[in-house]
């Protein structure tokens, strides 16, 4: 049967190959395998449910949560001569019966419905009367409590189905599937392990850029006259910032629509058909626009301020190159958008959200200002289970500066942070570092610390830069709640212990070392090798590699 599969994708689609899990989840339905399959977005989870539907016989129902989504689904299957419909609300009355009656009488391969048709009698009274291929969800994780979609519809569904008479196999598929999430909807729709397909999240054709520190608006408007023809989103945190970009740029000649909650429906209907007809190719947007958008030749994906939470900002960002070919993925970072998205996050009336929102806060801010690939940064984030490379073309993996050795510095932090015990954040931390006379410095006694002003030769915004670079590669942690107070990780210690280097990319025009290690530094070192030692009961030359010599004064290495 895969055989047929595979004419069906030469001859009805045209596409020379499958991308990868399409063969390996195709297989499993045609076998009558309830499964799951976890593809990033744009990888191609309808052709997983169509071709199986176009091998077996009968007629296969997709559920699916959205209406505009379900419409070109539709179109699409009609462009290629298939038989399919949907049948949902936006139908009148008349209309959904004589689908309906179709339907029975077995004129469709494919009938999307949204999840709610499965509450009407006479839908599961005509599911019960004909031959099923098979039973879809699409966008499978509104299915989850765990995901960030959910839909209490979709879940109720699943009792609902045990008691279709002929019930068909049934498949799930995702984007977005977490752990739990994957758990979750293997247990509902009993899938075996062996029947899920995840090929992870990665999108090898997007390339992750952060830009810091240029005029956001500068940047757009060089950035659209270097490819005044591409398709592109920009994504703004707040309408008004939309309506200021667009007024902007469209003062400027640019082809800018824009898109967001505070228009008219059919000011918004208009600018999305002029969006993917490709009448404007720039969209300044919300959050409001995007989902079920099936725009495949999107170039770029500009956030103009940083998102909430990773999940939004993959989300949005993943909307360019659903094609397949390149989108890059810029975000335009300034520190002012965490106080943003800080105050977005504290109109929520829910405490326990709040948290979590903070918590999730603190990732995407540590996304801004790792060091590491971008890429990875995000796969590690939803524990993509695939093994993955530097991807190679992010701003990370491409900065052409040089690693600096920054040990001895990020252990003058980390004694720092824990002389002020673990309480404050990193702009307190920094004026400590720096000798700063601030009022709040005085007002804690800071300057009775050891390590107060251990860094006089970098300024505030350095040290805060460099403190939240430690945080992003994890040697602090932030807590939770809306101001993260320091706190030193595990790796933290070993950093203190010497057992780990601590290495940063510094632009090589800028590389200096500006640190004099002078007796501050080291006596300070010291004591607190000396307090961790003393707390673990063994003599300092067990715990610290370096430390040559019990007398705690001649173990610092030069390297
Ligand atoms: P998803 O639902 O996973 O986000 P879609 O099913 O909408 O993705 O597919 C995204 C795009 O990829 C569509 O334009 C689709 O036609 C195309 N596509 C799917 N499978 C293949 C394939 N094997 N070869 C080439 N293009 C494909
Ligand atoms: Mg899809
Ligand atoms: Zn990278």
């Amino acid at each position: 049967m895969i055989q047929q599969a595979e004419k069906i994708l030469h001859q009805y689609y045209g596409y020379s190959s499958f991308r990868p899990g399409q063969k390996e989840a195709i297989t499993h339905v045609l076998d009558q395998k309830n499964t799951l399959a976890v593809m990033p977005t744009g990888g191609g989870k309808s052709l997983c449910y169509q071709i199986p539907g176009l091998t077996l016989q009968g007629t296969a129902i997709i559920i699916s949560p959205l209406i505009s989504l379900m419409k070109d689904q539709v179109d699409a299957l009609h462009s290629y001569g298939v038989a399919a419909t949907y049948i949902n609300s936006s139908l009148s009355h008349t209309e959904q019966q004589q689908r309906l009656r179709d339907m029975e009488n077995g004129r469709y391969s494919f009938v999307y419905v949204a999840p709610e048709r499965f509450d009407s009698p006479n839908f599961l009274a005509a599911i019960n009367s004909i031959p099923l291929s098979l039973i879809a969800f699409d966008e499978a994780h509104c299915i989850s409590q765990w995901g960030h979609d959910f839909r209490p519809s979709y879940r109720s569904i699943v009792p609902t189905l045990k008691k279709v008479a002929n019930l068909p196999v049934l498949m799930a598929l995702t984007a977005t599937a977490t752990q739990e999430v994957i758990k979750d909807i293997k247990e509902l729709i009993d899938v075996e392990d062996t029947n899920v397909i995840n090929t992870g999240f990665a999108r090898d054709n997007l390339s992750f850029r952060i830009i810091k520190g240029r005029d956001k608006r500068e940047f757009i408007s060089e950035y659209l006259t270097q490819i005044p023809n591409e398709s592109g989103i920009i994504y703004t945190a707040t309408r008004k910032d939309a309506d200021q970009l667009h007024y902007l740029l469209t003062k400027k000649g640019f082809a800018a629509g824009k898109y967001h909650a505070g228009m008219t429906e059919h000011q918004r209907k208009q600018a999305q058909m002029d969006f993917v007809q490709d009448e404007i190719t720039t969209m300044i947007a919300t959050n409001a626009f995007g989902m079920g958008i099936d725009k495949s030749n999107v170039r770029y994906v500009i956030h103009y301020s940083m998102p909430m939470n990773i999940e939004s900002y993959y989300q949005e960002a993943g909307r360019a190159g659903r094609d397949g070919e390149p989108g890059d993925c810029v975000l335009l970072f300034s520190s002012q958008d965490i106080n943003l998205q800080r105050f977005l996050i504290d109109q929520s009336p829910n405490e326990e959200k709040k948290k979590d929102e903070y918590t999730k806060l603190q990732a995407m801010v540590n996304y801004c200002h790792t060091h590491s690939c971008l890429q990875q940064y995000i796969l590690d984030y939803f524990d993509d289970p695939t093994e993955s490379e530097p991807c190679g073309k992010c701003t990370n993996c491409t900065h052409d500066g040089e690693e600096q050795d920054m040990t001895k510095e990020a252990q003058m932090v980390l004694s720092c942070v824990k002389r002020m015990g673990e309480r404050f954040g990193a702009g307190l931390t920094a004026k400590v570092l720096k000798g700063s006379s601030d009022q709040k410095v005085k007002q804690f006694r800071f300057q009775d610390l050891s390590t107060y002003g251990i860094m006089p030769n970098y300024t505030e915004k350095e040290l805060t830069r460099f403190i939240q670079f430690l945080t992003a590669e994890g040697y602090l942690s932030t807590g939770e709640g809306r101001y993260p107070s320091l706190k030193l990780t595990n790796e933290a210690v070993s950093v203190i212990k010497g057992n780990q280097p601590v290495l940063m990319l510094v632009e090589s025009t800028t590389k200096k070392q500006k640190t004099e290690y002078n007796e501050q530094y080291f006596e300070e070192l010291r004591q607190l090798r000396k307090s961790i030692a003393d707390e673990s009961n063994l003599p300092p030359y067990v715990i610290f590699s370096d430390a040559t010599l019990k007398d705690l004064t001649i173990y610092l290495p030069e390297s």
